[in-house]
């Protein structure tokens, strides 16, 4: 397989071999399934029991609960009768860490068990010791037989596995010779599936999660490469981004990571990890696979030309490989270096006034004359017709129809926006600063081999391109159009313009972050611009509000924030303070959903910190990755505080530890007083 996937120019899904997980077949284009995991003490028979039949009837295909010990292993067959007997018979995962006893345990009780190989085998440290290539194999050895008694019962009772790597507990064998990067994560599973086919067994689906979804793509990309290589095929892939966070930004990070591979065809079964109840995880499962039913789309199905095996290497992600970025020249603050920029389309209001400013990132203070402008303020704004009767704050720029931009007195701040012919056939009455250039990607055939406007165009100094596409497979299709651009050298910075046609928030906002999302995790786009179908913005009002991600902002305000969003999940653009908190599952030792709300309220100012809110000390610390200090379960009413992987206050007590989280911030340079 040359790249990670059967098309980059149409939707395929990736041939995965077929597992059978109770009466659940997966992989080998069986439909995807969506799965979550219980968040109850595992102990605790009827909740976990109540919480599972939850997620069933909210459309769970499977349930994953935790087993940290033996004990938790045992009480999965009393949960599994309970549940028999209710009537609710979909199967049952256990989540082992650090304990092959439960792993052994659970394997005869339930249908399938996920292990970790950063910690089945061996205990995390943190400690960097270098091994020869002898040492190595020995660990390996240790390994098989480690692992080898439960292979042998998953093959006894038919129970599957999922091998379930994750970026931020690799042992610390794998770190030491790959350090903390995809291709470890990439061996780290393949040492486990070596000893698995070894042992005639394939039962089995893996994953390669991270909280940072461009090293989760590039994972899974490098996975699924690798499986090729060595054994001409694939086992079935469960995708996820670990510790995602809670409400827009935990759906966002989701949607660009799953998203991402879902649009190249990747992906068995999916899990949505949000720091919310779990049922709650399933509708945003649900809304990013059914994108991939494209029997009622009623989109123009025109061909996509191939890309070529001399232009996939025009690709900055070729290879699997994220990190590259496209090189475009800059049109005054677009382009080049520059961070991607916003654009805000305001030009379905009826009206555009200071107050409306709001909406993306501007207040103006009557009071004091001034514009107060927000970390996520839109950098321009699309008004059509309109041209504004007030004065604009100081960064912000408008964007108009040609014929309205004619007759703005201020051509510092207003800026044209031409379709491709409009351009080209405007006779010296452009800008000579920027000039906003709308090109279609693939919207019919006759585009296939005709790139006249594109030649036009081609690295005109002022020039900055918006692509979008109504093709059924837009994204597939602005991403050919890229590649065609690089194939030319053009080099003029491109805006991503992506419509909405769905319905709902959740909708729409999985819908940005998958299309965006994908883009510019391969390092596609100098800009982003999120609209709404006419139809849709007319619905919106009352749509907005009405699904378990619930929002009550306007549209604007809506999509400037999932514009932003995105841009963080990408790390393209940091805008905020980034949250790195665990769903929460029967190790949990405190409220996550209250904490993580106590702590967002504290911090949610401080730009471009990452701070990590774990559930318990035994998984924390490690899955935690890159964030920069993390507040960690220790014990009941105990939190544990880090900066980086380091302990700086071990076991304080819960009630003081917000407080003293903050201590920690200023102590490090990290605080920065929020405005008032
Ligand atoms: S870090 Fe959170 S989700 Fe992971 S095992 Fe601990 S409590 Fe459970």
């Amino acid at each position: 397989m040359q790249l990670y996937c059967n098309s980059l120019t149409t939707y395929s899904r990736l041939k995965t071999k077929e597992v059978k997980i109770g009466d659940l077949l997966l992989g080998n284009h069986h439909p995807i399934r969506v799965q979550t995991m219980t968040t109850t003490d595992t102990m605790n028979t009827i909740a976990t029991v109540e919480q599972t039949i939850r997620c069933i009837e909210a459309g769970a295909e499977l349930v994953r609960i935790t087993a940290p010990s033996i004990k938790e292993a045992e009480n999965l067959l009393n949960i599994k009768n309970e549940l028999h007997k209710r009537g609710y018979k979909i199967p049952l995962i256990a989540d082992i860490h650090f304990t092959p006893n439960a792993a052994e345990l659970a394997a005869r009780i339930i249908e399938k068990v996920r292990v970790n190989p950063g910690n089945y085998v061996d205990k995390k440290k943190f400690e960097q010791i270098e091994y020869t290539d002898i040492e190595y194999a020995e660990e390996i050895d240790r390994i098989r037989e480690r692992f080898t008694p439960l292979l042998k019962i998953c093959k006894e009772y038919g129970t599957a596995m999922r091998i379930g790597t994750n970026h931020g507990s690799l042992s610390d064998r794998i770190m030491s010779r790959y350090g903390d990067t995809p291709m470890g994560m990439v061996e780290s599973a393949m040492e486990f599936l070596r000893i698995a086919r070894g042992e005639n067994y394939h039962n089995i689906v893996l994953s390669m999660k991270a909280s940072n979804p461009k090293v989760m793509v590039h994972a899974y990309r490098l996975l699924i490469q690798q499986m090729d290589a060595e054994f001409g095929e694939c086992y079935p892939l469960h995708l996820g981004v670990t510790e995602a966070g809670d409400g827009e930004d935990g759906r966002v990070k989701s949607a660009v990571g799953i998203g991402t591979l879902l649009e190249d065809g990747i992906g068995d079964t999916i899990r949505v990890s949000l720091t919310e109840d779990p049922e709650f995880e399933i509708p945003v499962c649900k809304d990013l696979v059914k994108r991939y039913n494209f029997s009622n789309t009623a989109k123009p199905n025109a061909t996509i030309p191939e890309i070529t095996t001399q232009l996939l290497h025009k690709l900055p992600s070729f290879g699997g490989v994220g990190g590259g970025r496209r090189e475009s020249f800059a049109v005054e603050n677009i382009g080049g270096n520059h961070v991607p920029i916003v654009i805000a389309d305001l030009s379905k209001l009826d009206e555009i006034t200071p107050e409306k400013l709001t909406n993306v990132g501007y207040t103006y203070n009557a009071a004091l004359d001034k514009w107060n402008i927000a970390d996520a303020a839109a950098d321009y704004i699309y008004t059509g017709k309109a041209v504004l009767n007030f004065n604009l704050p100081g960064t912000l720029k408008v964007i108009t129809l040609p014929n309205y931009w004619q007759t703005a007195f201020d051509k510092e701040k207003y800026f044209p926006i031409y379709d491709a012919k409009g351009f080209v056939e405007t006779e010296n009455k452009v800008s000579d600063k920027i000039n906003f250039v709308m090109l279609d990607c693939f919207n019919d055939d006759t585009q296939i081999n005709d790139f006249t406007y594109l030649d036009e165009l081609a690295n005109q100094p002022t020039v900055v391109l918006c692509l979008s596409s109504i093709n059924k497979y837009p994204m597939a299709a602005v991403r050919r159009m890229f590649v065609e651009l690089m194939n030319r050298n053009i080099k003029n910075p491109v805006v991503l313009l992506v419509d909405s046609y769905w319905q709902t928030a959740d909708e729409h906002l999985i819908h940005y972050a998958t299309e965006a999302g994908a883009l510019l995790l391969d390092g596609f786009g100098d800009g982003i611009c999120l609209g709404m179908s006419s139809d849709s913005y007319q619905n919106s009002n009352q749509q907005l509000t009405g699904r378990n991600y619930s929002t009550n902002h306007s549209v604007e305000q809506f999509i400037n924030s999932t514009a932003f969003s995105i841009l963080q999940a990408t790390r393209t653009r940091i805008s905020k303070t980034e949250y790195i908190s665990c769903p929460s599952c029967g190790r949990t030792l405190f409220d996550l959903q209250e904490t993580t709300a106590k702590i967002r309220k504290r911090t949610h100012h401080l730009k471009g910190v990452k701070i990590a809110i774990m559930g318990c000390i035994v998984n924390g610390p490690g899955e935690m990755a890159d964030a920069d200090f993390g507040y960690v379960g220790s014990g009941i009413g105990k939190i544990t505080l880090y900066k980086g992987k380091e302990i700086v206050k071990r076991n304080i007590d819960s009630e003081i530890a917000v407080d003293e989280l903050i201590h920690l911030l200023k102590a490090n340079d990290a605080w920065v007083e929020p405005e008032t």
